[in-house]
């Protein structure tokens, strides 16, 4: 039977991101002609029924998108664990003819979904025999349809790379551990940092790696020697002596040693004062992790799945058992609830019984790779080189603009080059460094606190190497004996390193190996979904528009603001899903002066229907003609008066800035496995051109060989760009449906208008 209306309920501990999955939740079922309740306080609404289940309209999800905790309350209810709880549930579901349930929460709030779901039958037959419902109704609902989405910050579930919250709250604790390392370093004091995972060593270990805390607990993780109190002291003194001003201590609540006593903070706080002879200063996050506004990939994940849980739901998808809506590298993926319920419980059961190993395995690759990298990048000081070993001499250089998340490249390549026991040359200002021969050799505390630094230390350049500087390029690699180059930056690095390997057969010293770690805002380059920088910017794009909306809701104004990106739409794109713009000019889809007319009578409808804000996101370049000025100017001379227009040019702020948790954490990844590559190569005598990148949520590299034909070279951005799928997201949410009539109040109490046609 077709679903006609459906519920949707937040429950358990509340995550930022969950109101975008609400308001794409309602959205998307609206657009779909679907009658859309809230039910409010989760399963305590849901069994006190009432007024705690109340249709919803496009308006009233309106203006919620960048507001933490949830819109529609959530709870936990211990009446709902009961079968009479259910029950009751289940009565008032059918009293508003709804039998399907769109449910964001933690594993428990899905399993409490998962259990009505299977005793759905007999409660109608129960519901029937008591005459609380008629038959006729219970007929015409013979079965409960559900979708999970994950809301929560600890990131415990397994299935989906990560849950809704989990970012936003990895933001909270790099600003609070940024903000306590300086304060930390001016007084040389050691501080221990508590931070929420309940039994999730997650949001820690990112924590940690993001800001090159010194030391780790985590529950998947104790410290593997009984004496560890002392090994731990000895660590930080010896950071000390090696010139740290600070040591800062990451503690995860759930963490234990391997008896599974709890290492508690007071408990770590001694045996810091007695070991170091100072003072410890202790500081628990607590529920400031779970505030504030949502990450803008909290935002966007919120929205994607949101979108996909009403898609699967009508596709039928979910009709003979619970799906989850989970992200496998930037692909939605839908699990079975039981499945992904029965994983994480394994993990949680392993660390129960301390099989630790297990518990680690359990966690998946990535968590155990960026283990494996914070553990090397942590010590004092580097291995020694191993008697006899070769030493290669891998130099280290930027080119392009600067992006957020370099410096943390650089750190990780240098440390880690030297952990190997090679030599990390710096080679200054990109390119042109490599002509003039301005680099130096770098050891393990010439990078000491870079991890959270923004801009690019080592200078970069946006030349591209021609003619006369491949000469002095070959003479420099000769000169120096460099054996591989690890290029960290954007387009221009990578132009410049197809053109070494091009010149390879007219300089035989570019037959070295060359790996590129793709770090721009742009996020342009072949080989990768994502590249270090974007992240930061669109987080700065986003918090900077919701100003900007917070500005105008008094007055009646359309915003047109031109964000960065040049022909490549993807901050432009992701910025406009996750600020609720109305409308994303993309290069790749172009202006026309048609398209223009029309959303400017669309604008005119909504303002003279009570709209007070419009916004309109574009990238710089999505069509040199019709530029922002003449859009702006376009609009408020044929607006008739009715609102005023400003255009707001975002400019160098989006490449500034400390890099985001995400940014820190990949460039950190990336070098790792660029040095590694590099080293393998160089010793193989195997001189590959290659550049890294993630795909489909693994890493991998890609061959300059095929440079040529991945990228689009006149608007410098690949050919294939993933995220163009998502702009049937962002039409979906921000255009009126046809079915609910032509002009609806949206958002910021502004009506919607038409996107550009896919
Ligand atoms: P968080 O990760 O934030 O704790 P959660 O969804 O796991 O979220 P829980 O407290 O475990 O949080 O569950 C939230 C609510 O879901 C509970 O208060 C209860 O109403 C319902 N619930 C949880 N487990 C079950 C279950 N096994 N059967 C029925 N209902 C359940």
């Amino acid at each position: 039977m077709a679903i006609t209306k459906i519920g949707v309920l937040t429950s358990g501990g509340d995550a930022s991101g969950m109101n975008a999955a609400v308001r794409a939740i309602v959205r998307t079922g609206l657009d779909h002609g679907l009658e859309v309740c809230a039910i409010h306080e989760g399963y305590r609404g849901l069994i006190e029924g009432g007024d705690k289940i109340r249709p919803l309209r496009w308006s009233d999800v309106g203006g919620i998108i960048h507001r933490g905790g949830t819109v529609i309350g959530s709870a936990r209810s211990d009446e709902f664990r009961t079968r009479e709880g259910r029950l009751k549930a289940a009565r008032n579901m059918l009293q508003h003819g709804m039998d399907s349930l769109v449910v964001v929460g933690g594993d428990g709030s899905l399993t409490g979904a998962d259990v009505l779901r299977g005793e759905w039958p007999e409660f109608l037959e129960e519901l029937v025999a008591r005459h609380d419902v008629d038959a006729a109704l219970a007929a015409a609902h013979p079965r409960l349809t559900v979708v999970g989405l994950v809301g929560s910050i600890d990131n415990d579930a397994a299935g989906t790379d990560m849950t809704i919250g989990a970012d936003t709250a990895l933001h909270r604790i790099t600003e609070a551990i940024d903000a306590i390392g300086s304060t930390a370093s001016s007084h040389q004091r050691a501080f221990i940092v508590e931070v929420m995972g309940r039994h999730c060593g997650y949001l820690a270990l990112m924590g940690a790696i993001a800001t090159g805390a010194d030391a780790l607990f985590i529950p998947e993780c104790p410290p593997t020697d009984d004496n560890w109190e002392a090994g731990l002291v000895a660590g930080l003194l010896a950071g000390r002596a090696a010139g740290r001003r600070d040591s800062i201590v990451v503690l995860a609540e759930g963490a234990t040693d391997r008896q599974g006593t709890p290492i508690t903070t007071e408990r770590l706080r001694q045996v810091l004062a007695s070991g170091l002879g100072e003072a410890v200063r202790v500081t628990v996050l607590g529920h400031m992790q779970r505030g504030g506004a949502p990450s803008a990939f909290d935002r966007n994940l919120g929205t994607v799945m949101g979108y996909a849980a009403i898609e699967t739901l009508l596709a039928g998808d979910a009709d003979t058992r619970s799906l989850v809506m989970g992200m496998r590298g930037n692909r939605v993926v839908r699990i079975p609830l039981e499945e992904c319920v029965a994983e994480s419980r394994r993990i949680n059961d392993a660390l129960g019984a301390r099989e630790f190993d297990r518990a680690l395995e359990l966690r998946g690759a990535s968590f155990n790779d960026a283990l494996r990298t914070f553990n090397t990048l942590l010590k004092t000081l580097p291995h020694p080189p191993a008697a006899g070993q070769r030493r290669l001499r891998l130099g280290i250089l930027h080119a392009g603009a600067a992006a957020p998340g370099m410096n943390a490249a650089v750190r990780a390549a240098v440390r880690l080059t030297t952990d190997d026991g090679h030599v990390a040359l710096g080679i200054r200002r990109g390119f042109h460094g490599l002509v003039t021969g301005e680099l130096s050799d770098m050891n393990w505390m010439s990078v000491n606190g870079w991890a959270p630094m923004g801009g690019a230390e080592l200078g970069t350049s946006r030349d591209v190497p021609a003619g006369p500087d491949f000469y002095a390029i070959a003479r420099t690699i000769e000169q120096h004996a460099i054996d591989g180059l690890l290029i960290i930056g954007g387009w221009e690095a990578y132009e410049g390193a197809h053109r070494l390997f091009e010149e390879r057969k007219n300089f035989p010293a570019f037959n070295i190996p060359v790996v590129c770690l793709p770090a721009t805002i742009d996020n342009n380059l072949p080989g990768t979904e994502l590249s270090i920088g974007a992240d930061t910017a669109l987080n700065s794009i986003v918090s900077v528009v919701d100003k900007i909306k917070q500005a105008a809701v008094a007055e009646q104004r359309c915003y047109v603001v031109e964000v960065m990106g040049r022909r490549c739409g993807y901050l432009a794109m992701m910025s406009g899903l996750a600020t609720g713009a109305e409308r994303v000019y993309l290069h790749e889809e172009g202006i026309t002066l048609k398209a223009l007319v029309e959303d400017l009578e669309l604008l005119v409808r909504g303002f003279t229907q009570g709209k007070r804000l419009g916004l309109m996101i574009r990238s710089e370049h999505a069509n040199d003609v019709y530029d922002t000025a003449f859009m702006c100017a376009l609009f408020e001379e044929e607006g008739g008066g009715l609102f005023d227009v400003r255009q707001s040019i975002l400019g160098h702020l989006q490449q500034g800035g400390d890099p985001s948790p995400f940014d820190r954490i990949q460039a950190t990844r990336l070098a790792r496995l660029s040095i590694r590559r590099l080293a393998e190569q160089a010793a193989a005598g195997q001189p590959a051109a290659e550049f890294i990148g993630m795909r489909s949520g693994t890493v991998a590299f890609g061959s300059f060989e095929d440079y040529p034909r991945l990228i689009d070279a006149a608007n410098r951005r690949p050919k294939q760009q993933w995220w163009l799928e998502l702009r049937r997201i962002n039409h979906a949410l921000a255009r009126p449906a046809p079915r609910m009539g032509a002009a609806r109040t949206s958002e910021e109490g502004q009506t919607l208008m038409g996107n550009p046609r896919p």
